[in-house]
């Protein structure tokens, strides 16, 4: 189990308020502030190349943290400054030609939708989302019937940013390898939350973010570019960080995943963002998962329990993210009306996820996100506030 009381320690502000928006960004931990703090600080001593300088180990030593984080190797690893950016160096990566196909899920994020939208108009591939099952997953029947060789990419999101389902993944993967396609999974609402094993789910790349569930500090992220996948594709926005400039008319690219990172980035954020891995790390995700899990059930519980609340969250599998709509309240209101009372949740609407939410004709829903440094008691005096909003 968990150590309530140590965590609740290590976040000062979750014994000040009731907070539950750890799928939007999240209260990191002291030890994550201390590293960025203490790295600004030291910047601002002796210039930012000598206070890297000092730090080099540690940074190097990240890459096997977050290859243990997320089961993979060290040289698998890049780190970027979002999900979103993780997500675009990799799908722009991937060849598409005209008559090419890109699966999606009905809970694709606007974000990489946009992005494959784009990627469409330049090369003439198609993108093609996969139906659901009536309970929410990308329905495998489907999937296996839209495959074939012309299908290049298949984008699973892991876990909604607008529900709390969880997608299959290794069934997905084994169904898009028969073709050779690619698998890229949006981890960004489950690292940090849930055990996520790339190697055990046998994705090709895994985007996620460094706020939310791994409580990092914004401005980072990660992505993973497995050396199953790597030969297969062509990182386009390289510098001198991704490659050497060996001759006047010629390069060498780096065979690692750190390929896909650029020279220059905040140092102290991503200190923190591995310190905060680390600290996910050391309390077990497991326990994480199982923590989440139990308070993620009692707002569903307590939430079914009041009129007028309705649980918007589909899956048969439920990870920490709860989404859920008022009669007669829209959810920007319900947001905040809790906010003034210290109770801090936010609103996910319909641009964000807009083939799931058209198809359920949402425009918008209010989302809980409880982590584990949530006391069992907040959680009842939420859903006490939520009660007397009708
Ligand atoms: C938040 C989110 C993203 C984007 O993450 P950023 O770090 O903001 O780029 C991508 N996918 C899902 C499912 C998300 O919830």
């Amino acid at each position: 189990m968990i150590d309530l009381t140590a965590v609740r320690l290590d976040t000062p502000a979750a014994r000040r308020h009731v907070f539950l928006d750890s799928a939007g960004s999240s209260l990191p931990p002291n030890p994550v502030v201390e590293q960025v703090l203490a790295h600004v600080r030291r910047e601002a001593e002796v210039g930012g190349y000598l206070a890297a300088q000092e730090r080099l180990d540690d940074l190097e030593r990240g890459y096997s943290v977050l290859a243990r984080l997320l089961d993979c190797r060290p040289e698998e690893i890049a780190f970027t400054d979002s999900a979103t950016r993780s997500w675009l160096a990799a799908v722009d990566a991937v060849p598409l030609a005209e008559g090419d196909r890109v699966l999606v899920t009905e809970v694709e994020y606007a974000a990489n939708a946009i992005a494959l939208l784009r990627k469409a108009e330049e090369t003439g591939a198609s993108i093609e989302p996969v139906p659901s099952e009536p309970s929410g997953e990308i329905s495998l029947d489907a999937l296996d019937r839209m495959l074939d060789e012309r299908v290049k990419l298949v984008s699973l999101v892991h876990v909604p940013t607008n529900s709390g389902l969880v997608n299959p993944v290794r069934e997905v993967v084994d169904a898009a390898h028969r073709v050779g396609a690619l698998v890229l999974l949006d981890a960004c609402q489950s690292v940090g939350q849930l055990p996520v094993h790339v190697a055990e789910l046998g994705v090709d790349l895994l985007s996620a973010t460094g706020r939310k569930w791994l409580r990092g500090p914004r401005g980072t992220g990660v992505l993973v570019v497995t050396a199953q996948a790597a030969g297969r594709l062509r990182p386009r926005l390289v510098d001198l960080r991704g490659a050497v400039w060996e001759t006047p008319t010629s390069y060498t690219l780096r065979e690692d995943a750190r390929a896909y990172e650029l020279w220059e980035y905040s140092v102290a954020d991503r200190l923190g963002l591995i310190e905060a891995a680390r600290y996910a790390l050391d309390l077990g995700l497991d326990k994480i998962a199982e923590a989440v899990g139990e308070r993620a059930a009692r707002v569903r519980e307590g939430l079914a329990e009041l009129p007028g609340v309705r649980v918007r969250d589909l899956g048969t599998r439920r990870s920490g993210l709860v989404s859920f709509t008022v009669d007669g309240l829209a959810a920007p209101e319900v947001r905040d009306r809790l906010r003034a009372a210290d109770i801090t949740v936010t609103a996910s609407f319909t641009a964000s996820t807009l083939l799931d939410m058209t198809k359920r004709g949402l425009s918008s829903v209010v989302r809980a996100s409880p982590h584990y440094f949530v006391a069992p008691e907040q959680i009842e005096s939420f859903l006490a506030a939520v009660s007397k909003l009708g």
